[in-house]
């Protein structure tokens, strides 16, 4: 029997996010014809991310909105999330693999007495009632594979693993949740007071753009990171850098990619003056496509790119640029 499976989407400045559309693709081939895919979202203005997830496959869009949950703890997330469970009659949960839904994913498994994987790149329903899942370890090198036991299992997906959900019609219906109180459990409940983004304004965030161009300490200067962010505007791509400019202060931190950083999984994934220590490359290397540029042919980055351009940064950034942009028409 297929599973019924509830997908948590997450919104990002009112839109649903790329990697909930994924969610809702791997939900739909779980669940087949025969078991319900419900999409859940909860937060603050969803009217456009709730009407596009109606028309990517579900059978039914849930909707908890309250202007309070815009910072709401994962805590009060799971104990929502658990609410909708049950009774739904749904025995797979899936997540996008957000820094905050990763937390989720624990959260709400203990509360709900599931079994529990993050990073999931393949997943599929076992005889028992359970999923097979496999992931990426120790920086792609190797896959592991897990057998999550039934009834109840809750997964966060790695972001760009599947493709998006096709669109579908007619559209499922929407129904709006009674919000608060939020339950929270017998913990007492931080307060988040405040949440500040630093995420790139204008472009695409980080952990959801289908491009990222990278810049490290080869580019000298903080002045010369805008080489940097000049591709990725001619690009449509999000900015990340090596840890070695946030340490500097030329970027803030939520820019890191790599082991204490964040982890991205592009099509494409342009590196300009990094070397490719280990710590970067662990959350980069499952980018579809790798573009190094780096001065020296001997750097570790080159091992792992696809393509790589020796030769000085300053010279090649803004050549690719005013090329890209003359190819795009952009003026
Ligand atoms: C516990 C721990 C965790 C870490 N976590 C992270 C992490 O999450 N992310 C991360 O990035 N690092 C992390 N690091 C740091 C990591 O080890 C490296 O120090 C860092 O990634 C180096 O950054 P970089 O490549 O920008 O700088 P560098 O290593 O200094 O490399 C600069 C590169 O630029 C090239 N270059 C110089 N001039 C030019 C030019 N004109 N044109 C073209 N190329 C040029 C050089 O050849 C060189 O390869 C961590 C380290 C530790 C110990």
């Amino acid at each position: 029997m297929r599973p019924s499976v509830l997908v948590v989407g997450e919104a990002v400045h009112g839109q649903l996010s790329g990697p909930s559309r994924e969610a809702l693709n791997v939900a739909r081939s779980l669940a087949g014809s025969e078991g319900r895919v419900t999409g859940l979202l909860i937060g603050h203005g969803l009217a456009a991310a709730s009407a596009e997830m109606a028309t990517l496959g579900t059978d039914r869009v849930r909707v908890v909105e309250d202007a309070a949950l815009t910072s709401a703890t994962c805590s009060t997330l799971a104990a929502i999330v658990r609410a909708e469970v049950e009774g739904a009659q749904v025995s797979v949960v899936l997540l996008t693999g957000s820094v905050r839904y990763r937390e989720l994913a624990g959260r709400l498994a203990a509360r709900w007495d599931a079994s529990v994987a993050t990073g999931a790149t393949e997943l599929s329903p076992t005889e028992g009632g359970g999923l097979r899942v496999a992931r990426p370890v120790f920086g792609g090198r190797a896959t592991e594979e897990l057998d999550l036991g039934g009834p109840r299992c809750v997964v966060a997906l790695r972001p760009h693993a599947f493709p998006p959900a096709s669109t579908t019609a007619p559209a499922a219906p929407v129904e709006r949740r009674a919000s608060p109180p939020f339950p929270t459990g017998n913990a007492p409940a931080p307060k988040v007071s405040a949440l500040e983004s630093t995420e790139v304004t204008g472009g695409p965030s980080l952990g959801d753009a289908t491009i990222v161009v990278s810049g490290g300490r080869g580019l000298r200067a903080p002045e010369n990171f805008r080489l940097v962010e000049e591709l990725a505007a001619s690009l449509g791509a999000a900015v990340g850098a090596s840890r070695a400019v946030t340490d500097a202060g030329w970027r803030p931190g939520s820019y890191q990619v790599g082991q204490t950083g964040r982890s991205v999984a592009p099509q494409l994934y342009v590196a300009v003056g990094i070397s490719g220590a280990i710590q970067h490359v662990v959350g980069m290397v499952s980018s579809r496509v790798i573009v190094a540029i780096n001065s020296d042919a001997q750097a570790p980055i080159f091992r792992v790119a696809d393509y790589g351009i020796v030769g000085d940064l300053f010279a090649i950034v803004p050549a690719l640029t005013k090329e890209i942009r003359k190819v795009r028409g952009l003026s």
